[in-house]
């Protein structure tokens, strides 16, 4: 006898989950895959109708994969949302030029309108390509990127008067956040790093981010982009990425090859770590660069640092 797919048991399974190890057909795969995010946006209740949501769109799987579900679950369980995708342009020659090709395919292909940040316009011409030259190394090239792409897309956002981003981290990168910060010693990044949606920083009216993959297994991504024949972009940056998050990542692929279920322990474990109220609010206070305007702890934001300390020749 033939084993048909565990959920439905009429079909011939295709595929095994990797987050269940359940032999499933496509169908199947789709359906519970697609129900899981519905789950995480409902229970976490990360939208309102009505509102104006953003989707950080580089290309890649990831964002591909979100924009593809975003827009299928919002039409499934009119979800009532104006969908928008927000792209960003680091300037990286045979990369994001590249990368950008594949979003403005996206744009039709989903019909959802585009836009695109440049880091180019919004920090005095210094693109990637301009800053690893500048300093001789691609080194640091992801420390100023960092710093650089969450400003430009939450200015992108505030542009389109739209107050929530969507980005597609998925189960994997928290993990392996969750564990660098653990590493660091950094609790207070550990309480942070797993929140599912955080409030703009600078409060209210500050931008809300949230992470509908936030426990969508990478591997089940690429196999529902795959499977889905989506049109994505699969190239890696042509900067060295940090060798830090470079070796949590492979541990977190070690772990997850001999105990699946790794991933979501270690997100879990994060969980725990979720600082109270009361500590919260003893962490700095929040104010605004007084440079360039936007959010800040202390009284410069850390892309004014950057770009001095690049204006002034030295990293
Ligand atoms: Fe930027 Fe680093 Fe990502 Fe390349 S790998 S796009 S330099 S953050
Ligand atoms: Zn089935």
């Amino acid at each position: 006898v033939r084993k048909l797919c565990a959920l439905c048991s009429t079909r011939r399974p295709i595929l095994v989950r990797p987050k269940t190890a359940q032999r499933l057909c496509k169908e199947c795969f789709y359906h519970v895959f697609e129900t899981e995010i519905h789950h995480t946006i409902t229970s976490n209740k990360l939208f309102s109708r009505g509102d104006k949501v953003a989707i950080g769109a580089s290309g890649g799987k990831d964002s591909t994969v979100l924009a593809h579900i975003m827009k299928t679950l919002n039409e499934r369980y009119n979800y009532g949302l104006d969908l928008y995708l927000l792209s960003v342009d680091e300037g990286i020659k045979g990369y994001r030029d590249d990368s950008l090709e594949t979003v403005k395919r996206n744009e039709t292909q989903y019909a959802i309108p585009l836009t695109i940040v440049s880091y180019e316009s919004l920090y005095r011409g210094w693109t990637m390509d301009r800053i690893v030259s500048a300093q001789g190394t691609a080194k640091n090239s992801c420390t100023y990127c960092g710093v650089f792409r969450r400003q430009a897309l939450d200015r992108g956002a505030a542009q389109l008067g739209i107050a929530h981003i969507v980005t597609g981290h998925n189960a994997d990168d928290m993990a392996e956040t969750v564990l660098m910060n653990l590493l660091r010693g950094d609790v207070a990044r550990l309480g942070r790093c797993t929140e599912i949606l955080t409030k703009g920083e600078d409060g209210d009216d500050g931008v809300r981010r949230s992470k509908p993959f936030k426990y969508a297994y990478e591997k089940e991504i690429v196999m529902y982009a795959h499977f889905k024949k989506l049109d994505y972009f699969s190239t890696e940056c042509t900067y060295s990425p940090d060798a830090f998050r470079g070796t949590a990542r492979a541990l977190i692929k070690d772990l997850e090859a001999v105990r699946p279920s790794a991933i979501l322990d270690i997100i879990h474990s994060g969980e725990a770590f979720h600082l109270d109220e009361k500590t919260q609010k003893a962490l700095p206070k929040q104010g605004t660069c007084e440079r360039c305007g936007y959010m800040t702890s202390g009284e410069v934001c850390k892309a004014c640092v950057l770009l001095e300390g690049l204006e002034k020749g030295m990293p």
